[in-house]
């Protein structure tokens, strides 16, 4: 007898079967539009669930190889990247899922074009999108920064849909000093007949395949602190390919995003331009990483969305106890609150993109740019957390087979985990976000409780009106916790930042689904976000706690609390 052998998830065409996205574009995008844009949606998410997707699965034991040495001795710190990765790199720049950003033609819509051919990339390129995410934030950054001759240099590069002239940029801010407080950041600039020249190490490069980088370095005499940092320009190699007095020391052995090639790199005299004055790198790199934040906050709820479509697939597929696991309440109970947690984090994510489209077409109300200054840092934080949660429970959906490296599905939770690390981790973020509040006296969160009420004010249905009254509430619980907070003083303040943060993305995210649930209620005759919204709202929205220093220190630190 043959025997049993359970068949795979698979997934079909992945633009197709998102109900949530199409829902989304259907309410924000003017119909003819949505209708000239949804070809080339269509085949990426026919692509992403097919092909590339195959592609995926069998390049999973491939990874990036650092050959430092040819057969001559001479050293040539070579970075080959996967198949998949070159293949990811030609289908970038086909699909414009840079460019999209930049020569649309859809004004203010072209982010959420962009964004959408990201969020359908993403989970079959084992985040190739990372490079692309650095690329993007650099091609804004130097447009910002107005310098015409590395204007004239990069951008038609990084905004290019042709294969053959496309480059991707890095970003290295981080060193051993510290990812989070660059200010300590060791590496300076030497001014040396007539070039800059930067010395030092940089000690998470992911990337280092790219064309350019942008980077911090002190030129020689500035102060200590980020202040004394300046923006920099480099390009990797020279006419001949060689890397510009760079060298590989090696590739970092991760946890996931293991075909990125992140990388520790010596910098001995690197030829390098300063992007803008020689000082404030730090608030220069500014438009780099909100972008950067943003992308990964879209590829947070682009893996929540693949891992749920493969749950969802198996579990019609796979029987236990008499019936598929898709007629069991319980699984499908499991599912259907991952799924809620995933619609609330998208709703939020292309929010934020929104707001970045509008931003970039002059169309942002003054109000709306503080909301954007404080939602890119909740975005992000919220959305990274949400990604490896349910990762962790995508994975526990498959049994033993969510545990095993050739069906593909751990690289789900190893590659989310990621998310809430890079770019700024949850907790710096969290303090990101008080900043921007306290910057602008208040304004971000003034702007964010007048959305979220004016969102309650417009739902109609008796069950979203009650719905929005939470995320009121929760809003206003967590300004009050601030304030009181402030009365006790900063690390009070510090202290209660992540549950203040989660708290206000939390019940931000509420605010919008019910927003959706409302348009899909009227435009589509359709309570699916309802039930969603019903779900999350039920799910934990005010995380606000009492602070207690004294108690946190006992238990971080282990110690004896006297009574
Ligand atoms: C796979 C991967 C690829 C990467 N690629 C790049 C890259 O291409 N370019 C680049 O520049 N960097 C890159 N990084 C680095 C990444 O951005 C940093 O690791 C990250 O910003 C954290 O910095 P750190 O590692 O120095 O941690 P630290 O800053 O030492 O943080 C350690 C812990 O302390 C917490 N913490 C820090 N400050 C505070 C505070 N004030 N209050 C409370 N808690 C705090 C943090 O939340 C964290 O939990 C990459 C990292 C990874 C994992």
């Amino acid at each position: 007898m043959q025997p049993f052998n359970q068949s795979p998830p698979q997934l079909g065409n992945q633009y197709h079967e998102d109900r949530v996205l199409r829902s989304y574009l259907k309410r924000t995008i003017p119909g003819e539009m949505l209708k000239a844009l949804e070809p080339e949606w269509q085949e990426l998410g026919a692509l992403s669930g097919g092909e590339l997707y195959q592609m995926q699965l069998a390049d999973r034991l491939n990874e990036p190889v650092l050959t430092q040495w040819d057969a001559w001795g001479n050293r040539i710190d070579h970075i080959e990247v996967t198949p998949l990765w070159q293949q990811a790199e030609k289908l970038a720049a086909t699909f414009g899922i840079v460019a999209a950003a930049y020569d649309g033609h859809n004004g203010r819509y072209n982010r959420i074009d962009q964004f959408t051919r990201a969020y359908l990339f993403h989970p079959s390129t084992d985040v190739y999108t990372c490079p692309l995410a650095m690329t993007d934030g650099a091609a804004r950054t130097l447009l910002k920064a107005g310098n015409q001759t590395l204007i004239k240099q990069a951008v038609p590069h990084l905004t290019s849909r042709d294969p053959a002239t496309f480059w991707t940029s890095g970003q290295w801010m981080t060193e051993a000093t510290g990812g989070s407080d660059v200010g300590r950041s060791e590496t300076t600039a030497r001014f040396e007949n007539g070039t800059w020249r930067l010395y030092g190490r940089k000690w998470f490069t992911s990337a280092t395949t790219s064309q350019i980088a942008l980077t911090l370095a002190r030129p020689q005499g500035n102060a200590n602190g980020g202040k004394g940092l300046a923006l920099f320009y480099v390009k990797l190699r020279d006419e001949n390919g060689k890397l510009q007095q760079i060298e590989v020391a090696r590739l970092k052995d991760k946890l996931g995003t293991r075909k990125v090639p992140t990388a520790e790199l010596y910098l001995h005299g690197t030829p390098a331009i300063p992007v803008m004055e020689l000082a404030n790198g730090v608030r220069n790199m500014v438009p780099m990483l909100h972008l950067t934040r943003t992308w990964n906050s879209v590829t947070a709820v682009s893996f929540m969305r693949r891992g749920l479509a493969l749950a969802r697939d198996y579990a019609q597929k796979r029987i236990a106890f008499g019936a598929n696991l898709s007629q069991k309440s319980l699984h499908l109970d499991t599912l259907a609150t991952l799924q809620a947690e995933f619609e609330a984090a998208f709703m939020l994510s292309f929010f934020v993109v929104e707001l970045i489209g509008k931003e970039e077409h002059g169309e942002l109300t003054e109000e709306e740019g503080h909301l954007l200054r404080l939602l890119t840092s909740l975005n992000k934080l919220i959305t990274g957390k949400q990604a490896v949660a349910t990762a962790s429970e995508v994975v526990e959906s498959f049994g033993g087979a969510g545990y095993v490296e050739d069906t593909g599905l751990p690289l789900l939770l190893r590659d989310s985990q990621v998310l809430p690390i890079w770019e700024g981790t949850t907790n710096v973020l969290a303090l990101d976000a008080l900043r921007a509040i306290a910057k602008e006296e208040g304004e971000g969160l003034r702007i964010l409780k007048a959305k979220t009420a004016q969102i309650a004010h417009t739902v109609q249905h008796p069950q979203l009106v009650t719905l929005a009254q939470n995320a009121v509430t929760a809003v206003n619980h967590a300004e009050q916790a601030l304030m009181a907070a402030m009365a006790q003083g900063q690390p009070v303040v510090e202290a209660g930042a992540r549950r203040f943060a989660l708290t206000l993305g939390r019940a931000f995210e509420l605010a919008l689904l019910l927003e959706q649930a409302q348009w899909s209620l009227i435009h589509e005759k359709d309570s699916h976000f309802l039930a969603a919204a019903n779900r999350f709202a039920a799910a934990n929205i005010n995380l606000i706690a009492p602070v207690n220093l004294t108690e946190a220190a006992a238990l971080a630190n282990d110690l004896p609390l006297p009574i």
